[in-house]
């Protein structure tokens, strides 16, 4: 958009600290011509097809009144103005007509149709007498490149495959894009939308890759092999930075690298805070490198293997075996702390290739998790139980069901383990089996369900979501998603007495264990096993051997009475900065 200046910084939010340096790669649809994938869809499949290329619209177009609304606040209306036919162009009822009546008639996909008709209109246009319309050409390329990128980043992206190191830019990084980023080859991590707790982020902090989001239009406005610096402890992004500043980012990331250095050299200590208590501080894993990080900086056992890898990498379903084969592999690495395996928990954000599912206007109300499973228990469930219930032979695991709303789904669950156990001949399995509170409901039923054995992992990334109904992956909602909000530190606070109780295990693995601040609340509030991010890890351990129980347990009465998140923000900060050895800040 526009001609090239000169150095630029934008305002985002930060998602993984650090910083870095290095030179672009956009991820973005027009950089991958060739890879528009064009198949054949079948005729049950085009209702389907016709909801997906209309998802992609209307997220295409939300972006694009998002930017042209930014760029008339930063640079004018003019400015704005150039913008706004894009977003008018994928309304175009001839256009949209035209994809969708290809979609019907010639049963072709959604990326193949959408391909075609951006082409037609293209070049018919280019063709046009008028210069004005001539020149709203590139209007209907960009509109059909954006509505491309929703469709193609959404659902079982192209394989990504990086060369060299670099800083990905994105408009979306969404989970089925990062699942396929090579760690060694990304730098940093620069997008345009995303939440501290989408699942990106999380990947980003688990690898140590600085990462900014909330970066409205810097698609547009850098180009491969640029300049950039990713500034993740600020939440920034300098596009073609000046001498200067190159020269201090570089200095900062390096001084990041030592510091991180010096805390992973500790990760073997265990984590016990001045007065004596041990903390239990285990891994969340995914991708199979981070079960080799959950290793090497060695974690108390894997607290939340979450299982949805294999799912969004591969186009077909993973066979029972391969599940299998992974999750023995998991076991036998922690023979004493352990694996606890999460179900599949799909729907949401997270759409692989081989399960088709409907669109929904609201997918984190719908179909996904243990619904999801118990839905589709033939094809998706039975068999990753009973590949968990057969890697039980390599090593101490336990299963946990995500997205619980109360005892009928748990009762629903343990009754396809049954079943599972019983196909592989062995009724009697002892396997742990627990729920994930994520939803208000199920704390409100944790009794009523521990009293039936068990155990209990609270995922606040999804709780806060669902008790302060702010989206978890927008960057728009960043200050409304707040962990600290009062609310959430009461339901943390009841759901621990409801475990204390009934003396059934606790533990909390949403990315709030690995919050520097958020840490002291947790102990404070009497938790003593905590599942974070990988990369976290040995900051965590770092942090707790700073701090007292006695402190953290005077922190938690406070906030518990704290009737507004600033107040318990303000609490928090006073504590972060009292003296003492005290928690790890926040960095940088
Ligand atoms: C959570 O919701 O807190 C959680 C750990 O699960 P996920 O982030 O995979 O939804
Ligand atoms: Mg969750």
């Amino acid at each position: 958009m526009g001609a090239k200046r000169g150095s630029r910084t934008y305002r985002g939010l930060g998602i993984a600290p650090g910083v870095a340096v290095g030179r672009v790669k956009v991820m973005d649809v027009a950089h991958f011509p060739a890879q528009v994938p064009s198949y054949t869809i079948a005729e049950g499949d085009k209702a389907r097809e016709i909801e997906r290329f209309r998802g992609a619209c209307t997220q295409a177009r939300e972006d694009l009144n998002a930017l042209a609304d930014k760029v008339e606040v930063q640079l004018g209306r003019r400015e704005a103005d150039l913008v706004r036919p894009q977003a008018l162009m994928v309304e175009d009822p001839a256009f949209l007509a035209e994809v969708e009546e290809i979609i019907i008639g010639e049963h072709k996909n959604a990326e193949a149709a959408v391909t075609e008709v951006a082409q037609r209109f293209e070049k018919l246009i280019a063709a046009m007498d008028d210069l004005y319309l001539r020149e709203r050409s590139t209007d209907v390329r960009d509109a059909g490149r954006r509505i491309l990128g929703n469709l193609l980043f959404v659902e079982g992206g192209p394989a990504v495959s990086l060369t060299e190191p670099c800083i990905v830019v994105a408009s979306h990084l969404v989970p089925s894009l990062a699942v396929r980023l090579e760690r060694e080859m990304v730098r940093g991590l620069a997008t345009e939308h995303g939440g501290y707790t989408s699942h990106a982020a999380i990947l980003a902090r688990a690898f140590g890759i600085p990462a900014v989001t909330g970066l409205v239009g810097i698609t547009d406005e850098v180009t491969d092999g640029e300049t950039l610096v990713v500034n993740g402890s600020r939440g920034t992004a300098t596009v073609r930075p000046t001498t200067a500043s190159l020269r201090t980012s570089t200095r900062l990331a390096r001084q990041h690298a030592t510091d991180r250095r010096r805390i992973l050299a500790e990760s073997s200590e265990p984590a016990v805070t001045r007065d004596g208590v041990r903390v239990v501080v285990q891994a969340n894993v995914g991708r199979p490198e981070e079960i080799d990080l959950a290793l090497e900086y060695h974690a108390d056992g894997i607290g939340l293997y979450r299982t949805e890898f294999e799912y969004l990498t591969d186009p077909a379903l993973p066979s029972e075996e391969t599940l299998y084969e992974h999750y023995a592999r998991a076991a036998g690495a922690f023979p004493e702390g352990g694996v606890t395996i999460r179900v599949l928990d799909i729907g949401g954000d997270k759409f692989p290739p081989s399960v088709p599912l409907a669109h929904e206007d609201n997918p984190f109300m719908g179909l996904r998790g243990l619904r999801l499973l118990l839905a589709r228990a033939e094809e998706l469930m039975l068999p990753q139980l009973r590949a968990i219930i057969r890697a039980a032979a390599h090593g101490p695991i336990s299963v946990m069901y995500p997205m619980v709303t109360g005892v009928e789904d748990l009762m629903a669950a343990r009754k396809a383990f049954a079943r599972a156990a019983a196909e592989l001949g062995e009724p009697n399995v002892s396997i742990e089996q627990g729920v994930m509170v994520e939803v208000p409901s199920c704390v409100h039923m944790l009794g009523e369900m521990l009293r039936r054995g068990g155990f209990a992992s609270v995922g606040t990334n999804d709780l806060v979501q669902y008790v302060l109904a702010a989206d978890r992956n927008s960057e728009r909602m960043a200050d409304a998603y707040d962990p600290f909000h009062p609310a959430v530190i009461r339901i943390l606070d009841n759901i621990r007495c409801a475990c204390r109780d009934l003396d059934r295990p606790v533990s909390v693995c949403g990315e709030v264990t690995s919050d520097p601040h958020f840490l002291p609340m947790l102990l404070g509030l009497g938790y003593r096993t905590l599942s974070v991010n990988v990369g976290a890890l040995a900051y965590v351990k770092h942090s707790v051997r700073g701090l007292s129980l006695a402190d953290c347990e005077a922190l938690a009465q406070l906030t518990l009475r704290a009737d507004t998140a600033q107040r318990v923000h303000r609490t928090v900060r006073r504590f972060a900065r009292a003296p003492g050895p005290g928690p790890l800040g926040s960095e940088t």
